[in-house]
């Protein structure tokens, strides 16, 4: 697992600013995808020869009805109980004020490894420098002066980082699960939708405690199992061992086991609640699957609590279709893990889409497609230029990747992107993300 590593800072200090430097960091290496939901709180990035994940703890706090310090302070449980390290953001401008003292003592007794990053220094003069040393005075160590909106010492922020991540574990870099035969389901889903018991229906056995208290103090679980000769594991997220839960923090637990467990899956399914309707929480489970390139089978569970009318499921698909647009790809069921209904199906599809997820293409058979597929859509104008596609090859599995040449990379319009993914989803029947990469030919 990549290790983790948390922004926090009460509003309006730039965490926001900052992520999203991070996230056109990101985006410089990997390519991003159209569609995908935009409201995102994490972000892969790769530096110093270590990759690690940003985690905007800000974006998890609801805000309202909370006080401002409460919020901050949640924000810094959070990163003090789930990261390895902790950038704290705070403003530079504004001096060290009482909500910053709270945070400081909060995290100085962790003992976690902090960074304080005094941004909107805007230019590197001394009085500048000048401010940022006024915060040394909280006791946390190392000060990094910034300016987010500028982008000025964002890269020996970074430095910084990588200094302080735990040290690398083996394999770490990885970017895709371990390609061993055992095909790892991650069961991800709001709290109370049924996960664990789905994982008990599949097992048929009590051998994992179904509750209805939501967000009790349960461990992820991994749960190895024969099925019709395939080697499974089975990671049920709804338990994070947590203490002293608070009600609507336990939404947000969700996200991170997620995060967490999905890492090293080849395939997610993401539990939803029939008698609820599709909620921000579950696009953004769905949403951080399409992120991670995982396979994803989105379940409809609890569906005895629901009339067992063909229309109605057809309907429900449709609107569920339509709410997750950006997984399109993924294939829905309805089950009830409470009678066991339909739950053998979810285990199949979860094979079938493990198996796409590492599917390899022949690149003669490719570049016919590519053939085929400028002569029947030709490529736009794009600047001034036509775009011109040169060949196609498969750069990696877990997900499929493929590597286009071409004139103009930076060219080629989404659209066009879409078509090519289409295309490609067709002919090979594959169900799971894609990634395309666009190359300027050498
Ligand atoms: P968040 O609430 O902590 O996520 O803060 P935001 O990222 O939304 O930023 C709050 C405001 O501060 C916005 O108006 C930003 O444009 C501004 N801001 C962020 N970073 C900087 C910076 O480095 N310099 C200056 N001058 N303003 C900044
Ligand atoms: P988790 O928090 O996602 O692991 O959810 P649990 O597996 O603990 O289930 C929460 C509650 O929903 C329990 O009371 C279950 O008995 C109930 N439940 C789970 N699946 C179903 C289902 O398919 N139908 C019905 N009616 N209840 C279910």
């Amino acid at each position: 697992m990549k290790p983790l590593v948390a922004i926090v800072g009460r509003p309006n200090v730039g965490k926001s600013t900052l992520f999203n430097r991070l996230i056109g960091r990101r985006l410089a290496l990997v390519e991003d995808q159209p569609g995908v939901t935009r409201d995102r709180h994490y972000a892969d990035a790769v530096w110093g020869g270590r990759s690690f994940t940003f985690i905007d703890t800000g974006g998890f706090v609801p805000g309202e009805k909370d006080s401002l310090l409460q919020q901050v302070r949640e924000q810094a449980q959070l990163a003090v109980e789930e990261c390895d390290v902790i950038v704290f953001v705070v403003d530079g401008r504004d001096g060290v004020t009482p909500a910053d003292v709270a945070v400081a003592s909060y995290l100085r007794k962790s003992g976690k490894p902090v960074i304080v990053a005094a941004n909107k220094l805007d230019n590197t003069t001394g009085t500048m420098q000048a401010l940022a040393a006024d915060f040394y005075k909280l006791g946390l160590g190392e000060v990094h002066a910034l300016s987010a909106e500028h982008n000025l010492g964002v890269n020996g922020l970074f430095d910084e980082v990588v200094e302080k991540l735990p040290p690398k574990e083996e394999g770490e870099d990885d970017t895709a699960p371990p390609d061993d035969g055992i095909i790892r389901v991650a069961i991800i889903g709001r709290p109370n939708v049924g996960k664990s018991t789905l994982v008990n229906a599949i097992l048929k056995e009590k051998r994992v405690v179904a509750s209805d208290v939501p967000g009790t103090t349960r461990d992820p679980i991994d749960s190895p199992l024969e099925y019709k000769g395939k080697k499974l594991l089975l990671t049920d997220t709804a338990g994070i061992r947590r203490k002293k839960t608070i009600a609507h923090q336990v939404e947000k637990y969700s996200v991170i086991a997620a995060l967490k467990v999905m890492e090293r899956s080849d395939v997610a399914v993401l539990l939803m609640d029939a008698t609820e309707p599709a909620v921000d929480q579950d696009a953004k489970l769905a949403g951080l699957a399409e992120e991670r390139g995982r396979a994803l089978v989105i379940v409809v569970n609890k569906w005895d609590l629901v009339d067992q009318d063909q229309r109605r499921q057809e309907a429900y698909r449709e609107s569920l279709k339509h709410a997750l647009k950006f997984v399109g790809y993924a294939p829905i069921l309805f089950t009830s893990a409470l009678t066991g209904s339909k739950v053998e199906k979810v285990v199949d599809v979860a094979v079938e889409l493990a198996e796409q997820f590492r599917f390899r293409a022949p690149t003669p058979q490719l570049n016919r497609l590519l053939e085929h597929m400028v002569d029947n859509h030709p490529a736009p104008i794009a600047r001034g230029k036509p775009l011109r596609l040169y060949y196609i090859t498969q750069v990696a599995a877990a997900p499929p990747t493929f590597a286009l040449t071409c004139n103009y990379p930076e060219g080629v319009p989404d659209m066009y992107k879409r078509y090519i993914t289409n295309q490609l989803r067709k002919t090979f029947d594959l169900r799971v993300p894609i990634r395309l990469v666009f190359k300027e030919r050498p």
